[in-house]
């Protein structure tokens, strides 16, 4: 039986990467406790209620001063919850944990991409896109354009400039 709170930490984290909420269900944690129990190779799955007493003990015990409750969680049902979480930890060797501010990526995915820095010449931020992507932002996208019209409109009179001055060399002579 772990009764340690820092087992109870990760067994709560672990459950809110596999519903993708702080929140779970009952029916995510019905889930987990059916999937659990297949990993566990036990014959009656653990029922929600369990999984919800597991992830809230502090609410039917008081921690001792070492930092643990007297009802913990059993190490079946622990070790089962922990490789539902982490089926791949292949995918995250050698990847570090970055924080991610996103829409449309579920809480917990590896995101694997590579990040680069914004076009915009001035622009110091380094972003994750989809490979057409070249700017952070749509204000450094018009920034930069903007910068490549002043530029193209400088060449371009530098080029009527020298233009100009050969012809008037040409008639000078
Ligand atoms: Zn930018």
């Amino acid at each position: 039986m772990l009764t340690h709170t820092k087992y109870q930490a990760a067994f709560k984290n672990a459950i809110f990467q596999i519903c993708g909420s702080r929140e779970p269900p009952l029916a995510c944690l019905a889930d987990i406790g059916e999937r659990a129990a297949k990993i566990a190779q036990r014959s009656k799955p653990w029922g929600a209620r369990t999984l919800y007493v597991c992830l809230h003990l502090e609410r039917y015990q008081k921690h001792n001063d070492k930092g643990a409750v007297k009802y913990g969680i059993g190490q079946e049902l622990y070790n089962a919850v922990m490789h539902l979480a982490h089926p791949n930890s292949d995918a995250l060797r050698g990847k570090r944990a970055v924080k991610v501010y996103a829409r449309g990526v579920r809480e917990g995915a590896v995101v694997l991409g590579h990040s680069r820095k914004c076009d915009w010449r001035k622009c110091r931020v380094h972003f994750v896109g989809n490979s057409g992507r070249r700017y952070c932002s749509d204000e450094c996208s018009r920034l930069a354009h903007a910068d490549q019209r002043k530029c193209t409109t400088r060449i371009r009179s530098r080029i009527a400039r020298t233009a100009r001055r050969r012809s008037e060399k040409r008639r000078t002579r």
